[in-house]
């Protein structure tokens, strides 16, 4: 809790102080959906958003600022890591998986209420594929598809490692490949493309719809506490306008922003908290002969030392009705926290507190800040033979280098050391539930729903079991389901999304 700090008069806001029951900072992918979320648990509430750029969803939520893949577990292996025996731990990919059916099914809840839509306009059908090379790489994904195959989230998984099936799986990445290293590859054709900036964009016109206000091109400024209620400060980035909210009920989405705001408020379990940003770039082309030999997300191995994030992936993508190939990500450094934030950023983020920290986690994660080096000091020939890896004959005049997000990773000191949080996301509770926090990036914006009903369980516990048959009808909870119910949870979602049925693996044919 934060004490009470004298206003500067020519930072006063103008005109009385506005009182809401939210107040929700950032329109991205998160606080878009909690907004939704709560619209339709407590229509009554007066909800306001506050975000500083001119439209919803522009930051990490952006089309181009993420890979907008739909992870759930069907091709990233950092979710399925290997046991010391050699076989495959498949709970990781569960849990993403059933967080991703809780989205598709809260979108299609909005689809069928006529409060978002059309959903081609932000879901699309593409083929995961999970690239397995070299006889270690082959015998992992083997060894993956055996713990995944018997659970119905993965009911259509495919494996292979016969060069025809590959090669009509993907011809640019298996069509022509020299040399004789072993490949093989999963195939899971229930994969989906998401245009994020699309659904937060939808999401906030239903949150209007619902009544709520959308500020924006507004910037918060500053946050606090007294007695029972957040202050909120709110400047008007055209006009200059300085305005003041009141509410018992702060969520804190505003991403990258996020950390600045909480350190200027003073909640003290961030104190000793810092954040690294790390932007992700992308290798993109658009030529046509190549984004037609390739509609797939295909996931590799990440390099030894590298984090779960630097994994390889090899993207169709769709945006503003156009084709694309993404391959990526590399890591750059930008001291930035906000694709439109500051140079300052990093600095004015470094307090006596959290110095400390930022000084262990450089210690304790040596193997990450060497590779962060070394993927700042990649040349444009490395990223060339990065690519080569997945794309044999790919040509450097055919792909352009574009910046994507910033991720601001969470730092933190656990068990005595520095650590950055495992590149996940922590939901911060503050002031007896009063205010919600999202720190961190990942697991990212395909676990919206899950993650926002986590932050309103954390945040009013007491009217949880009264929501709770509100809640079922809204995104109903997949966890504990049984595998029948399951397997028609999947396809009541995907048809209401207007996504191809799931093409089980009895339908396919043994041997796969
Ligand atoms: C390179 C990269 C690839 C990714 N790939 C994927 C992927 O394939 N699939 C996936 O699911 N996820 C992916 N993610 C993660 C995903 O993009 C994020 O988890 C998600 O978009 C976060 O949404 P958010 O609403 O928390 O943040 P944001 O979308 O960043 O929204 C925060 C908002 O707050 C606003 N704001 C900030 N400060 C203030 C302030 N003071 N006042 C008012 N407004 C403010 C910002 O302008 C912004 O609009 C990726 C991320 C990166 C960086």
């Amino acid at each position: 809790m934060t004490g009470d700090r004298r206003v500067l008069p020519s930072r006063r806001a103008s005109g009385a102080v506005e009182d809401r029951d939210v107040v929700l900072i950032g329109a991205g992918v998160m606080s878009a959906t909690l907004g939704v979320l709560l619209s339709e648990l407590e229509p009554d509430w007066r909800i306001t958003a506050v975000e500083r750029l001119a439209e919803a969803g522009l930051e990490s939520s952006s089309a181009w600022n993420n890979a907008g893949t739909g992870h759930a577990g069907l091709c990233e292996f950092n979710y399925t890591p290997r046991r010391p025996d050699g076989s495959v731990d498949a709970s990781s990919a569960v849990r993403i998986g059933e967080q991703f059916l809780t989205s598709l099914r809260f979108w299609a809840h909005l689809v069928e209420q006529d409060l978002i839509g059309p959903p081609q306009a932000f879901l699309r059908p593409v083929p995961h594929l999970g690239f397995g090379r070299g006889a270690d790489g082959v015998g992992y994904l083997r060894a993956r598809f055996e713990a995944l195959r018997g659970h119905p989230l993965f009911a259509d998984l495919e494996f292979s490692d016969d060069p025809a099936v590959l090669a009509s799986w993907s011809p640019l990445v298996f069509g022509d490949r020299p040399g004789s290293e072993p490949v093989a590859a999963t195939r899971a054709a229930q994969g989906t493309d998401v245009n994020f900036g699309v659904l937060t964009r939808q999401l906030v016109s239903a949150l209007r719809a619902r009544g709520a206000d959308v500020r924006l091109g507004t910037e918060v400024t500053s946050l606090r506490r007294r007695g029972d209620q957040w202050h909120v400060r709110t400047l008007d980035r055209a006009t200059g306008a300085r305005r003041e909210l009141r509410t018992p009920y702060l969520f804190v989405g505003a991403g990258g922003g996020t950390l600045p705001l909480l350190q200027k408020a003073r909640v003290p379990e961030v104190r000793r908290y810092g954040v690294f940003p790390i932007s992700g770039q992308f290798l993109r082309t658009s030529r046509p002969e190549l984004v037609g030999a390739h509609r797939a997300k295909a996931y590799g191995h990440a390099m030894p030392g590298a984090p779960a994030i630097s994994v390889p992936h090899l993207d169709h993508r769709t945006v503003d009705g156009k084709q694309y190939l993404l391959f990526g990500p590399f890591a750059a450094f930008s001291p930035r926290f906000l694709v439109s934030g500051r140079w300052s950023d990093l600095l004015r983020s470094v307090r006596p507190a959290n110095l400390p920290v930022l000084l262990a986690s450089l210690r304790d994660n040596r193997s990450l800040v060497g590779y962060l080096v070394g993927q700042v000091a990649q040349t444009s020939g490395a990223r060339l033979a990065a690519l080569r890896a997945f794309v044999p004959g790919a040509r450097a005049e055919d792909w352009e280098l574009i910046t994507a997000g910033q991720r601001v990773q969470l730092l933190k000191r656990t068990d005595g050391r520095g650590t950055m949080v495992g590149f996940g996301t922590e939901i911060l509770v503050s002031a007896g539930g009063s205010l919600a926090a999202l720190l961190g990036a990942s697991p990212g914006a395909s676990t919206a729903a899950a993650t926002m009903i986590d932050v309103l369980a954390a945040s009013f516990p007491d009217r949880m079991a009264g929501w709770a048959p509100r809640l079922r009808s809204i995104a109903p909870p997949v966890e504990g389901m049984s595998e029948g119910d399951l397997a028609s949870a999947v396809d009541g979602a995907r048809a209401a999304l207007g996504l191809p049925p799931v093409v089980r693996a009895v339908d396919l044919g043994e041997p796969r």
